[in-house]
């Protein structure tokens, strides 16, 4: 399998440089040159599999350059570290299917997607003799669930930066009481745009990123996508009937929903996708009426969909547009000038055809975390009470309605105690982390401090 990007500017690369390559090198997105197609014998053979033997039988249709059983050995590796023997369980609540994403190291979904490249990396760095020192910024979820995938890895450094005494601070320990020798946290005296912003300008540096090999960890990675659409087959497979369904997505960054439109194209019966946002809906509103133009980010108890830029989005207009990289260009050129990406009715027609949209706003949020509650007994964190309450509100009367839980509800506690009315109990992983010994080098917000930093550590 060879992979273009969405700008058309590369030639085709296998999977294993599309890995290291991350952000194609002409500013696309990388997609596989076609999508392999899954028929119903063999998608009914695979709603008998374990999620590893599962997840083995999908990679390796993508990542046709890595021996199979070493690349057995990776998702092996990659899934041990998970809480629960069915790694994504399927549970049924007041009528809807509910994935639970969270059951990785840092229990939110991100681990699913980076325990596997913690590992590529690893095995692919060994393999060409070079080393890689990861930069990144995160406002709580993606840091943690990075530094977990890498941690005590050989030839990997993380460097990852977060804002001082803005994230919560089971988010600020989730990350600083990781002290592997090539984990390195900075708190930046900042807010998260700070840390945006220098680690963009640090990526800008071309001799910089050269000399110290600095690679990304951010959704647009291929492999993180591809680690995604495992999920979609899985829970396809546990339901108690295999027919059409509807999944219910809460989104940002449009990573996890892209995972599920391939799913789709690869032949599983997805009647729909509810794309479900809180008030940064620029997405819902793109498939409500085909308008897609940008806002200013607003904070909402959802802090992990609060996004204007969804990245991915990228990959799936490239489908959208009959796979032209020139429309592509056209379109981001247009979005840079203008600030909005215009689209004609029968575009509208075709994405109103694969999803539903639905958003949902601060104190929805909270009533659905309570209802939810209260009729079930079951705790939906935020983010995932934005899903459900799409789920229950925007999707026509359906049998099978899955919902992805994206992460646990202790780790986004404050909301859900908003919700409910009392606190919730710390789950024995986040219990442990109070108390237990930091590191963390906090800097003012100056690119030339990180950059020092980072060549002192290296
Ligand atoms: C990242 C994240 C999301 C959004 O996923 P995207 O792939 O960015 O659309 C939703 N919920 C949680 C908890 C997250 O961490």
């Amino acid at each position: 399998m060879r992979y273009i990007s969405t700008r058309g500017q590369i030639a085709p690369i296998g999977f294993k440089d599309a890995v290291m390559m991350g952000l194609a090198t002409d500013g696309g997105l990388l997609l596989p040159e076609s999508i392999p197609q899954i028929d119903r014998e063999t998608l009914n053979a695979w709603s008998r599999l374990s999620y590893r033997d599962l997840a083995f039988n999908i990679i390796s249709l993508f990542a046709t350059d890595i021996p199979p059983a070493d690349l057995k050995a990776l998702i092996d590796r990659s899934y041990a570290s998970f809480e629960h023997a069915e790694t994504t369980p399927l549970v049924h609540k007041d009528g809807v299917y509910i994935l639970e994403l969270f059951h990785g190291p840092t229990l939110a979904f991100k681990d699913v997607a980076l325990q596997l490249l913690g590992n590529l990396f690893e095995y692919l760095l060994k393999e060409r003799g070079e080393k890689m020192n990861i930069l990144g910024a995160t406002s709580g979820d993606t840091g943690s669930a990075a530094i977990a995938g890498v941690r005590g890895k050989e030839n990997i450094n993380i460097f990852i930066l977060h804002p001082h005494l803005k994230t919560s601070p089971i988010q600020a320990l989730q990350m600083t009481s990781v002290l592997d020798a090539n984990v390195h946290n900075i708190a930046v005296e900042g807010t998260f745009d700070d840390c945006q912003n220098i680690v963009k300008t640090l990526f800008n540096d071309l001799d910089f990123k050269k000399e110290y090999a600095l690679g990304a960890v951010n959704s647009i990675n291929w492999a993180r996508v591809l680690a995604q659409v495992v999920y979609y087959f899985y829970a396809w497979g546990r339901l108690p009937e295999q027919r059409e369904v509807v999944f219910s997505v809460p989104t940002g960054n449009f990573g996890d929903i892209f995972a599920g439109f391939l799913a789709k194209r690869m032949g599983l019966p997805i009647e729909k996708l509810l794309l479900a946002t809180n008030e940064n809906n620029i997405l819902s509103r793109f498939v409500a009426s085909g308008d897609y133009s940008l806002g200013e980010v607003v904070q909402t108890v959802s802090p992990s969909m609060d996004i204007q830029l969804a990245s991915n989005l990228e990959r799936y207009l490239f489908y959208l547009f009959d796979e032209n990289p020139e429309r592509i260009s056209k379109a981001f050129a247009e979005l840079q000038q203008t600030g909005r990406i215009v689209f004609s009715e029968d575009e509208l027609k075709r994405v109103q055809s694969e999803f539903l949209s639905c958003t949902v706003n601060e104190s929805q949020t909270l009533e659905t975390i309570a209802s939810f509650h209260r009729e079930t007994g079951y705790l939906l964190d935020p983010h995932t009470a934005v899903g459900v309450r799409g789920a229950l509100e925007c999707v026509p009367k359906h049998p099978a309605v899955v919902c992805l839980a994206t992460a646990h509800p202790a780790k986004f506690g404050d909301a859900v105690e908003k919700a409910i009315g009392s606190p919730l109990p710390l789950p024995p992983q986040l219990a442990a982390l109070i108390g237990k010994e930091t590191r963390c080098e906090i800097m003012e917000a100056s690119r030339e401090k990180v950059k020092a930093f980072v060549k002192a550590k290296v």
